[in-house]
């Protein structure tokens, strides 16, 4: 197996580039009757006398035989870790030739030299778990060996097939023994040998057969023909080696394994290789090339070579990929510093660039996980500030009373003939005056939003920046502070465009005349509807208003402030449709009631109304309507404010925050970075980063050396 060491120590570089187990070498189990000799097969194998082998039942647990390849430089670093005295104790050179122990997983850091000892271990650690009675158990003996000789490769020696039950074994022994067998060679990663005594019968090979049962195409099966020294005189394994008895795709390879009188007399591996060779030479001259232990090995040999060769492409394609990701990983985290002006530039701008960009949507990382930059302050315009305010009530906060004692607070002394208009006025200016929260706290919100496409910059956008803690850390502080600079010009502006609303009630609003009209056809019909009912009402009630204004003029404030709008004035304006016709119109409504309910009391019912405590009671319908007309044109007037707030805003914020900040990014960063004096400090690279870039770019050169090493052994070492 030495063969193979070479390869897999360069491949073993590979591995440990690229991340341990790429290849795994297929684990080699023996299958076969009792004493057919599968033991001293295995034994053959690794050169070295350590199993327990014998007539009767032997090998009564499963053995897990792990070879593992040591560099004598590696053998300190692994015994160390095993036993941390080990090596200064020397223990290491006792025994056998000191290059070589093993390990029992039962027995933990035990260093074993001496391969009697493992022997006799084996032994008694059977015999502790199966009993002295020729009991059997599927609980396998984990043994390691460690050698500069081996290759890594696991061996599995099992308990042989028998039939009949002796000792301490159960009546079920040959399914228990069945069953055992497969757990392990089903494995399809398990080269099995089949081993089979030339001295029984070849044709009821229980060995093949159960290793037809998992390798039906004998893909993984070999098959070794154990005691060609052992033949009844006059007869020969010709047929059997010659595969005319039974094919096996593989091969039949027969061996000359340690006699028990070998073994009782101590003959060594190397002997006995020695002395097989010459039997076969004299027994089987033509076929003595390709039989016998050495070739066994041979063979294995190759087919863990295949398997090797068969994972190469794997291992060459994932050493690409790893190559790649770590070439990427490497440019970004950017060139060392040469230029330190030119880099501190370059980083300024491209955050900038990555700032607006991200504001613009033009980004190059666009974010799927959630909304941000531009993105999010156009959801921030149009959903969260667009809709609070379409959420503000247009009379949220007022009742009835309040409208009731606002328009009795702007009559003053004299009982009113008109709703004043002083009291629209004041109430809708307090309406207003609400959209103001919402509106500033849009702005906050947009704030916040560009602060964090600050980090987002930083995160994703700009990579490189991370190298650089110290100029990330005042990239963010410059920024933040325009940000900061910004927020109370906003502040100022969005509150200005709500004062500006404020500062003038234009009643001649467009829309606010549109919106009266239709009231006023509403108010209108239902008047003449109650005319119908009451037609003498109507004279008497229009003789009541006077009719001093001049026509014409009847549409200004006047009229209002007056409080002795002209009736006539009010019928002509309700026709065209202006708010203040309507402000009549419900007066003249109230006519009607004032006719019904007070005309009576004229002149003295003032004080008692007066009197009254305004909550408690119930409206009168002049009152009612007074209110109704009132807050009416309140809704209407809102809507009007509420629209030109909800577009104003925005549009301001993006003025004076947005597109400011995005304009004055570059110049402000650069006029307070960019500076000879800041220039060592602001490029100092973060430890962590030098240290990653170093780090990358190790692995990018091994993972080079590997793809190189596997190139080669595709080339020279297999074929
Ligand atoms: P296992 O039960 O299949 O593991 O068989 P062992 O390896 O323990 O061998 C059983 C007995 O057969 C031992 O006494 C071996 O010495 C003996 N033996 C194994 N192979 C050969 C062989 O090729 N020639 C001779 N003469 N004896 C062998
Ligand atoms: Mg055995």
């Amino acid at each position: 197996m030495e063969a193979l060491i070479p390869v897999i120590n360069k491949l073993q570089d590979v591995f440990n580039t690229v991340g341990a187990d790429i290849i795994q070498l297929p684990q080699i189990a023996v299958v076969g009757t009792q004493s057919s000799g599968k033991s001293s097969v295995l034994e053959s194998l690794v050169g070295k006398d350590l199993l327990p082998r014998g007539t009767g039942i032997v090998t009564r647990r499963p053995l897990i035989l792990q070879l593992v390849h040591v560099d004598p430089e590696d053998r300190r670093k692994t015994c160390e870790e095993n036993d941390p005295n080990a090596w200064k104790n020397g223990r290491l050179y006792k025994g056998v030739d000191g290059e070589e122990w093993g390990k029992f997983l039962h027995t933990k850091h035990k260093i074993y030299t001496n391969f009697d000892e493992i022997r006799q271990e084996i032994e008694n650690e059977t015999e502790r778990i199966s009993g002295n009675n020729k009991g059997i158990s599927d609980e396998p003996i984990q043994l390691k060996i460690f050698s500069p000789h081996v290759v890594n490769l696991t061996l599995v020696d099992l308990p042989g097939i028998t039939k009949v039950p002796v000792g301490d074994q159960p009546k079920d022994i040959e399914l228990q023994i069945r069953e055992l067998i497969l757990k392990y060679i089903s494995n399809p990663n398990c080269i099995i040998l089949a081993v089979t005594a030339a001295n029984t019968d070849m044709a009821t090979s229980e060995a093949l057969k159960v290793a037809r049962e998992v390798d039906p195409d004998g893909r993984r099966t070999l098959a070794v023909v154990t005691k060609l020294d052992l033949m009844d005189a006059g007869t020969d394994a010709m047929d059997v080696l010659m595969g005319r008895v039974i094919p096996v795709k593989l091969g039949l390879i027969g061996v000359v394994n340690r006699s028990q009188l070998d073994i009782n007399n101590k003959k060594n591996v190397a002997d006995s290789i020695r002395d097989e060779h010459a039997f076969l030479q004299k027994k089987y001259p033509s076929l003595a090339a390709r039989n016998g232990t050495k070739y066994l090995a041979r063979t294995l040999n190759r087919l863990l070579m295949h398997h090797i060769r068969d994972c190469l492409p794997e291992l060459k394609t994932r050493i690409n990929v790893l190559a790649a990701q770590y070439q990427s990983l490497l440019s970004s985290y950017g060139e060392p510093v040469e230029d330190m002006s030119s880099t501190l530039l370059q980083l300024i701008t491209k955050f900038a660039t990555e700032y607006c960009n991200t504001i613009e949507g033009t980004a190059k990382y666009i974010e799927t996980t959630e909304l941000c930059g531009g993105a999010r302050i156009c959801y921030i315009f149009h959903e969260t500030f667009g809709r609070t305010l379409e959420s503000v009530d247009s009379l949220g906060g007022l009742t009835t009373i309040d409208v009731l004692t606002a328009i009795r607070n702007a009559t003053g002394p004299r009982p009113a003939l008109f709703v004043p208009e002083v009291s629209f006025e004041l109430l809708v200016k307090r309406q207003v005056k609400r959209l103001e929260e919402p509106s500033l706290r849009c702005v906050e919100l947009v704030h916040e939003e560009m602060q964090r496409i600050i980090q987002h910059c930083s995160n994703y956008s700009t990579q490189e920046l991370l190298r650089f803690p110290k100029l990330h850390d005042a990239i963010v502080e410059v920024v933040t502070s325009l940000l900061r600079k910004r927020l109370p010009v906003t502040n100022e502006m969005v509150h200005n465009l709500v004062a500006i609303e404020l500062a003038y009630i234009n009643t001649k609003h467009p829309d606010f005349a549109d919106a009266c009209g239709l009231m006023n056809n509403n108010i209108e019909e239902q008047r003449r509807n109650r005319m119908r009912e009451l037609p003498s009402a109507v004279p008497r009630d229009k003789s009541v208003l006077p009719t001093e204004q001049p026509p014409g003029e009847g549409d200004g404030p006047m009229v209002c402030r007056g409080k002795m709008a002209g009736g006539a004035q009010g019928e002509q304006e309700g026709g065209t449709g202006t708010w203040r016709g309507m402000l009549k119109k419900g007066e003249e409504g109230q006519g009607e009631d004032k006719m019904k309910a007070q005309s009576p009391q004229k002149g003295h019912a003032v004080n008692l109304l007066d009197v009254r405590v305004p909550v408690a009671r119930k409206l009168s319908a002049r009152e009612q309507r007074d209110c109704e007309v009132i807050e009416r044109l309140i809704k209407s007037y809102f809507l009007i404010v509420r629209k030109n707030i909800q577009d104003s805003v925005p549009k301001a914020v993006m003025q004076f925050l947005v597109n400011h900040v995005k304009d004055s990014l570059q110049s402000e960063l650069v006029g307070q970075l960019y500076k000879p004096a800041l220039l060592e400090d602001l490029l100092t690279e973060s430890e962590d980063m030098a240290q990653r870039r170093n780090e990358a770019a190790d692995m990018l050169k091994a993972l080079q050396k590997a793809s190189q090493v596997i190139a080669e052994i595709r080339e020279t070492h297999l074929w």
